[in-house]
């Protein structure tokens, strides 16, 4: 669609949404702020969560962390240790990285500005058109995988999402039917989306913008958002071995790089003095956003006092046990092989 071309005006939809926001709104803790750090954060948390599953993360984070000077000083562990079940861990590196760099650059005041809360470690455009709209009265459409659907149903518009230029067009698409109040405007796009305009069968009879929908109109609702181009997940093995003697075992911390960035794992090798010390060897499969992995871990039960002590003596690894590793971050499948390990 050439969206220079378009002549109709389009406001009206946009005005509907707006009425219909305010009669329906979801009934969420975050609503009740214009805080733009709790903002933040649970535009962070719910990026890739339910509401339903992140809310207690949610809560709980902003109970030991109620403000950005307490998450600036706390201890990166810490917030990884309060990230805990939400999964990509590099979000919750970035936002304490962030909230240091609010306390650095901007006197501990949250910036207004979008284009400033764009510097912001970890925040892209769709985070600094959210926090800026609803918390300053900024005017940038939250464009996100929301707002490709319903603007492409709406439209009937085959754009492919997967294109690079998709952000910026689907921004302009949206400009056309955006009215003045764009923080709601744009919580109401994020309501829309995930209760009425579902990727999968859209609940298009309680729609209040169904009269001006033309995918609706044409009874082609599935067709829409295109997307061309897939992202094919990578598979990868991993190896660890899970080594233990009386109820203690062996971890480290990852580095800043690739997945799991600053997460704790077992041993990736041992010496040829530990292997007689194999049990057993369990595979477990994953799936994360773009990788399928395969992880082989070895169960180590080191039964010589001589080998386990030379071994730790010899290595970098941190020495745990069970009580002790609640205190500490794993990927999710470490994290389960040690909570099966215990009900073995
Ligand atoms: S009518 Fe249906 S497809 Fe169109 S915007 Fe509403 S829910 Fe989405």
């Amino acid at each position: 669609m050439e969206i220079d071309n378009k002549s109709s005006d389009f406001l009206h939809i946009g005005n509907k949404l707006l009425n219909w926001y305010g009669k329906n709104a979801r009934d969420l803790p975050f609503r009740q702020t214009k805080d733009p750090y709790k903002i933040w954060i649970c535009e962070i948390v719910f990026q890739q969560t339910r509401i339903s599953q992140g809310l207690n993360h949610y809560n709980n984070f902003i109970k030991r962390f109620p403000d950005v000077k307490t998450l600036a000083e706390a201890e990166e562990n810490e917030v990884l240790l309060y990230w805990k079940g939400l999964g990509y861990y590099s979000r919750a590196i970035n936002i304490h990285k962030a909230s240091q760099q609010i306390i650095n650059d901007y006197q501990g005041v949250f910036p207004a500005d979008y284009d400033e809360i764009l510097k912001l470690k970890g925040v892209g455009k769709y985070t600094a058109a959210a926090v800026s709209s609803i918390c300053f009265e900024g005017k940038m459409p939250a464009v996100d995988g929301n707002f490709y659907r319903v603007l492409s149903r709406i439209f009937a518009d085959d754009f492919d999402i997967s294109n690079s230029r998709a952000f910026s067009y689907f921004s302009q698409l949206a400009a056309l039917v955006m009215p003045e109040n764009v923080g709601d405007f744009n919580q109401a796009m994020m309501d829309l989306g995930s209760e009425i305009c579902k990727p999968k069968n859209p609940l298009c009879g309680e729609c209040p913008v169904n009269d001006d929908c033309l995918a609706f109109s044409l009874e082609k609702t599935s067709d829409y958002p295109v997307k061309t181009k897939k992202v094919k997940a990578e598979d990868l093995a991993l190896k660890y071995y899970f080594v233990h003697r009386n109820g203690q075992f062996l971890i480290q911390q990852r580095k800043d790089d690739f997945i799991w960035k600053k997460l704790f794992e077992f041993p990736v090798s041992i010496s040829t003095e530990l292997e007689p010390f194999i049990r057993n060897v369990r595979t477990i499969k994953h799936k994360l956003t773009h990788k399928n992995l395969t992880i082989e871990i070895s169960n180590v039960d080191v039964e010589s006092e001589d080998v386990w002590s030379r071994f730790t003596a010899q290595n970098q690894y941190i020495i745990t046990d069970f009580e002790a590793s609640h205190d500490k971050s794993f990927p999710k499948p470490l994290e389960n092989y040690i909570q099966n390990y215990l009900k073995d």
